[in-house]
C-alpha cells in the first residue's frame, strides 16, 4: 500500500482491491507501523522461500512502534525460518498420502476436506502448508467434478470442509457453485468452511458472502482462525457478529505459538472477546512440525500447563481443546 494512503481510503475499498493492496514490502509495513527496517530480524532469504504478505486490515490492528507485536511475530520473515530443527519438515501431517485425487483430503470419517485453492490474504510464518506442492493437489475446475463425485459415492460422507489456502478468496460465483453441487448430494448434512479471512481481511464478509452461506441449504460451519484478541478489530467484529445473526455455527481455532499467545491470560481474553462476538472456542492446535516454523513451537509439557491455568480460569464452554495432528491418525489427537 501506498503510506500516503489513507486507512480510512482503502478500507471503502472492495475486498479484492484491499487485497491486491496487502503489503508485500517490508519497507511499506515498516514505514506503516513506525518501525525501522534495520532494527527488525527480517530475512530475505526467509522471504525469498515464503513471501511477506499482509493485508492493511491486519496491520491496522498492530501496535505501532512496537517490533515484538504479536501479530507482526506472525507475518514478519525472520532468520530463525532458515534454521532447521530436529523433527520439523516439509509434509508434517501426512497429507500428501491422504489425498485419493486432487484437491480432495480424507482423513477422517464421515468428513472430506477440499483443498480449493493455495492462496491466502496473508502468509502466516507458523504455516503448516507453507511448503505443500498446492500445484499439484489444490482442486481445480477441472478436477472439481471428480471431487463432488467422491462424495456423492460415499454416504458415509455428513460433512465437506472447504480450506486451502484459503476457500474464502473464491470468488462468490464459485463458491455458489460448489454449494449447489452439495446441495444435490442428500446425504451431505453440512458445510463447513476453514477461514482466516474475517480476521485478516474481513471486508470479504460482505453480505452477499453471508447470504450464500446462509441460504446454501446445508448447515452451514465457519471455522475462523484467530490466535490473539488484537486481532479482534472493529471490522472483524462487525463481520463475526453478521455471520452469527445470520445463523451460521461460529467457532474458533488458534495455534499455539512461542512468543504470540502462549499465556493463559492472553488465551482466555481471546475466548472471553470471541464468545462477545458469537464464537465459540474449539481447537488450539500444538504447532505442526513444518520446516520454517521450530522457532513457534511450544512442548507439550508447557502447553498442558497453559491449559490448566486457563481452565482454573474460564467456564468450560470457553476452553479450547488443546490438540495435535499426527499423520495417518483417525482424528486430531487430544492432548491431555
Ligand atoms: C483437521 C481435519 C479435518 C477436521 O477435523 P475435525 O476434528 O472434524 O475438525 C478433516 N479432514 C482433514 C483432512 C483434516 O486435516
Ligand atoms: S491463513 Fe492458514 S493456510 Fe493461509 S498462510 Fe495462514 S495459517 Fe497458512
Amino acid at each position: 500500500m501506498n503510506a500516503r494512503q489513507s486507512d480510512a481510503g482503502h478500507f471503502a475499498k472492495n475486498w479484492q482491491q484491499q487485497l491486491a493492496e496487502a503489503f508485500t514490502s517490508l519497507d511499506d509495513l515498516c514505514r506503516y507501523l513506525h518501525l525501522e527496517a534495520g532494527s527488525l530480524p527480517f530475512s530475505i532469504g526467509a522471504a525469498q522461500q515464503f513471501a511477506l504478505k499482509v493485508p492493511v486490515s491486519f496491520a491496522a490492528c498492530m501496535e505501532k512502534g512496537n517490533p515484538h507485536d504479536p501479530l507482526l511475530r506472525q507475518v514478519l520473515p525472520v532468520n530463525d525460518e532458515l534454521r532447521a530443527y530436529a523433527g520439523f519438515t516439509d509434509d508434517p501431517v501426512g497429507d500428501i498420502a491422504a489425498s485419493p485425487q486432487a484437491g480432495v483430503l480424507h482423513k477422517y470419517l464421515g468428513r472430506v476436506l477440499l483443498v480449493t485453492t493455495g492462496s491466502c490474504a496473508v502468509n502466516c510464518r507458523y504455516c503448516f502448508r507453507r511448503n505443500f506442492p498446492y500445484g499439484d493437489l489444490q482442486l481445480s475446475k477441472q478436477t472439481e467434478q471428480a471431487a463432488i463425485d467422491y462424495i456423492q459415492a460415499d454416504p458415509g460422507i455428513s460433512e465437506v470442509i472447504l480450506s486451502g489456502g484459503d476457500p474464502l478468496l473464491l470468488s462468490d460465483a464459485r463458491l455458489a457453485q460448489l454449494f449447489a453441487k452439495f446441495n444435490g448430494i442428500a446425504h451431505l448434512k453440512r458445510v463447513r468452511i476453514h477461514s482466516r479471512l474475517p480476521i485478516v481481511l474481513p471486508a470479504r464478509v460482505t453480505d452477499a458472502l453471508v447470504e450464500l452461506l446462509a441460504q446454501s441449504g446445508k448447515q452451514a460451519v465457519m471455522v475462523i482462525h484467530c490466535n490473539h484478541a488484537n486481532e479482534l478489530g472493529e471490522q472483524t467484529r462487525a463481520a463475526c457478529q453478521k455471520l452469527h445473526q445470520h445463523g451460521i455455527t461460529l467457532l474458533n481455532q488458534s495455534v499455539l505459538l512461542q512468543g504470540v499467545n502462549d499465556d493463559a491470560a492472553v488465551l482466555g481474553r481471546l475466548s472471553e472477546q470471541m464468545f462477545g462476538l458469537g464464537v465459540l472456542p474449539y481447537y488450539l492446535h500444538l504447532l505442526d512440525k513444518a520446516s520454517g516454523t521450530g522457532h513457534f513451537d511450544v512442548s507439550e509439557s508447557r502447553a498442558m500447563a497453559i491449559m490448566v491455568e486457563l481452565q482454573a480460569a474460564l467456564p468450560g464452554y470457553l476452553l479450547p481443546k488443546l490438540v495435535k495432528e499426527q499423520a495417518g491418525a483417525a482424528s486430531k489427537m487430544l492432548v491431555v
